[in-house]
């Protein structure tokens, strides 16, 4: 491998820009080539392809967001697109690629490879929703954010005496949800993979902790179950219990990333490079048992995450008061 290329897809995360600096500066001081490729799959279809350096990438390992811009594309999904994409990157003398995404990004990727350009998937996601890594770029930013934000409306919930339904993103996943309302000390933790409609449950339990003096409730919600207004209303209505929902939406994904995010995006974009230098293609990092690993794309896509089983088994205690 002589010229590396990288890319962001999919959403955003903080930790990206980390993501992006390691590779480039990993990439550099192996002898080769670094160019950047904006916005994702489409930029590669535009040849929107520069040349980085250590300079370019340069005072960013602090700020959110991707300097390479990210886009979905929904061309390539189709085989044409993705021939031309491995074509513009031989034209550029691209023969290697870290994209810098989630499990959709990493099908285009592995794309890619399957049109003869060495491709390497680095984990990137709020939402922790990857199977083959216990870890995902810009998670941990991610829920500190929303654990401040849910910190904040307790403070006002609590002198209003409210009930507080703080929907968190996440996507299908409720992993943001489960850490987000321990860390927050949440009343009620409602996740796309635990929460079945019950709402009559939770009715009975803000009735039953009334009786006993609580004047205040917070409840976090998955982003896949959604409708946290109507839900606001009909606890509301049931309870007598003034309810508002509060959307946290995308300050979720913004903000400079956390410690952990920086060094964590550090190790992997530095590991994709290597496995690049090994020869390896088709592959995806990944944080494993307290070490950075790689598996083969399709391996890791085939692979099932649930919740962690034992904070899941801990909520069902600690949120009972
Ligand atoms: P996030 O988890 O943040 O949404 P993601 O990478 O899963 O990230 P997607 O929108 O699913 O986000 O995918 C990003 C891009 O990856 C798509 O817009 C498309 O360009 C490419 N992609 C997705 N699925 C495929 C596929 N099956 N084949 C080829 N390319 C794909």
């Amino acid at each position: 491998v002589k010229t590396i290329g990288v890319l962001t897809s999919g959403g955003d995360a903080p930790g990206m820009n980390a993501a992006i600096r390691a590779v480039v500066r990993t990439g550099i001081s192996n002898g080769l080539n670094v160019k950047g490729i904006r916005r994702g799959f489409a930029g590669l279809l535009e040849e929107d392809i520069f040349d980085m350096n250590n300079l370019t990438v340069s005072d960013i390992i602090q700020t959110g967001g991707t300097i390479l811009y990210t886009a979905r594309c929904l061309e390539f999904k189709h085989e044409e697109y993705q021939k031309k994409g491995a074509e513009i990157c031989r034209k550029h003398g691209i023969d290697g690629i870290v994209v810098i995404g989630g499990d959709g990004s990493f099908n285009g990727a592995s794309k890619l490879a399957q049109h003869g350009i060495n491709t390497i998937g680095v984990p990137g996601t709020i939402d922790l929703d990857i199977a083959c890594t216990e870890y995902t770029i810009g998670f941990d930013t991610a829920i500190n954010t929303a654990m401040e934000a849910i910190d904040k409306l307790r403070d006002t919930s609590e002198s209003h005496e409210r009930c507080s339904i703080v929907e968190v993103m996440g996507r299908t996943a409720g992993h943001i949800a489960l850490w987000t309302g321990i860390a927050s000390g949440a009343e009620y933790i409602l996740t796309t993979e635990e929460y079945h409609g019950d709402i009559q449950r939770i009715i009975n339990k803000i009735q039953d902790r009334r009786r006993i003096g609580k004047k205040n409730h917070i409840i976090v919600n998955a982003e896949g179950i959604g409708n946290s207004a109507e839900m606001a209303k009909v606890i509301e209505i049931a309870t007598g219990v003034e309810t508002r929902a509060t959307v946290l939406g995308h300050i979720q994904r913004g903000g400079n990333p956390t410690c952990k995010d920086r060094v964590f995006a550090s190790a992997m974009g530095a590991k994709a490079v290597e496995l690049l230098c090994e020869g390896k293609s088709n592959r995806v990092v990944g944080y494993k048992e307290g070490e950075f690993v790689d598996f083969d794309i399709q391996e890791a896509l085939a692979m099932d995450k649930g919740l962690d089983p034992f904070l899941w088994h801990i909520t069902k205690k600690l949120t009972t008061r």
